[in-house]
């Protein structure tokens, strides 16, 4: 497997809504697609790092010019020819995860063709439907939230997650309950609270939630142990399970019950599926989190899905949830809440060409 090419394609998908977190809001969805040709196969991988501040330090205009400066040049210099070889040159590297990621990823697709597999064969996955959650942002008022649950409820999703922030939980949770019943239901405060709120976070048992995702900031590991003491629902660790070492520190300090594991945070697919083993090792169940990543990215997460330890609905859903438009064909679909990876190789989803055109911001190619 030798690499002849690597092209760096920076895309930009306008949202058919805005989405609204604690920490901000965007209306577009940035994605630096890498393109590994090597051996007349090509692999194809995501970096998903959001705009501004929105969830981690890293931008797209921050991930590009570490891709081109630093990574790219020493993977061609190094003459990767496998995944784990790659991973090698990134453990050296260090620098962005989301840029790892979006290399490393590119490797496993690659790896996956050349062996004419399915990616989840290779990780040791399986071939069965993945389960897949919405996830509502902080909308303007709650008749607009409720509206939108309605409208995809409707699609079958298997679970609903709210974006949470003070202020804008127990009303929320009160009406959805009222109106939908005893739906699975969860939030994320993506670290929004702090320890003086735990006698008020306590409140949200009485919601019977399927888990709280990163109430506290990320490097709170203490202050979730104390909340996940005090509290009968489940804590999910996020922007605090950063790395296997954060999630180690968490298994032993007892701050959460469930881990969301994203390819992106974590700094690509070998690293995920060894905060997925070691959680499994502790009898920790894990959950397969997105940015949301355009296509790409979306589909290596559902290959990760199928790992034994994740147990509950994934954050993927339909490419039409959140994007004009999507980078791959076919585009990902929920039907009746399940998403079906279709027969394939490699991601089993390909590049769509025409879609890469057209919302294109920038390219790059490096030649071996
Ligand atoms: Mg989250």
């Amino acid at each position: 497997m030798k690499v002849e090419r690597i092209t760096l394609t920076h895309v930009r998908i306008p949202l058919v809504e805005p989405y609204r977190i604690s920490n901000g809001e965007v209306s577009e969805k940035d994605g630096i697609l890498v393109r590994v040709d090597a051996g007349g196969l090509a692999g194809m991988g995501e970096a998903s790092p959001m705009a501004g501040s929105f969830y981690s330090d890293d931008t797209p205009a921050s991930v590009w010019k570490f891709l081109t400066d630093w990574l790219i040049p020493a993977v061609l210099a190094a003459k990767v020819d496998s995944v784990a070889a790659i991973n090698r040159v990134l453990d050296r590297a260090g620098g962005s995860p989301f840029a790892r990621a979006g290399l490393e990823t590119a490797f496993w697709d690659l790896e996956a063709r050349a062996a004419g597999k399915p990616l989840y064969e290779l990780i040791g996955g399986y071939n069965v439907p993945v389960e897949s959650g919405l996830a509502v942002g902080i909308t303007k008022g709650i008749p607009a939230m409720i509206a939108t649950i309605e409208k995809y409820l409707a699609e079958g999703y298997k679970r609903v997650k709210i974006k949470i922030q003070p202020g804008w939980d127990v009303g929320p949770l009160g009406e959805i309950r009222q109106r939908f019943g005893d739906i699975p239901l969860m939030v994320d405060a993506n670290g929004a609270y702090s320890r003086e709120d735990i006698p008020h976070l306590q409140s949200l048992d009485a919601f019977g939630l399927v888990m709280i995702e990163q109430p506290l900031p990320g490097d709170d590991l203490r202050g979730h142990a104390d909340l996940q003491g005090k509290i009968r629902t489940p804590l999910c660790l996020d922007e605090g399970a950063g790395d296997i070492r954060a999630v180690r520190r968490a298994i032993r300090m007892k701050s959460c019950r469930i881990v969301d594991i994203k390819i992106q945070r974590v700094g690509g697919l070998a690293n995920a599926i060894a905060v997925h083993d070691l959680c499994a090792s502790v009898g920790m169940s894990v959950s397969a989190g997105t940015m949301p990543e355009l296509g790409i990215g979306g589909a290596q997460t559902l290959h990760l899905a199928t790992l034994p330890n994740f147990a509950y609905p994934t954050d993927v859903e339909s490419s039409a949830r959140w994007f004009i438009d999507d980078v791959i064909a076919p585009l990902i679909t929920v039907r009746e809440g399940m998403i079906t990876i279709p027969a394939g190789i490699g991601n089993c989803y390909e590049p769509a060409e025409s879609a890469i055109g057209r919302f294109r911001v920038a390219e790059r190619v490096f030649g071996a």
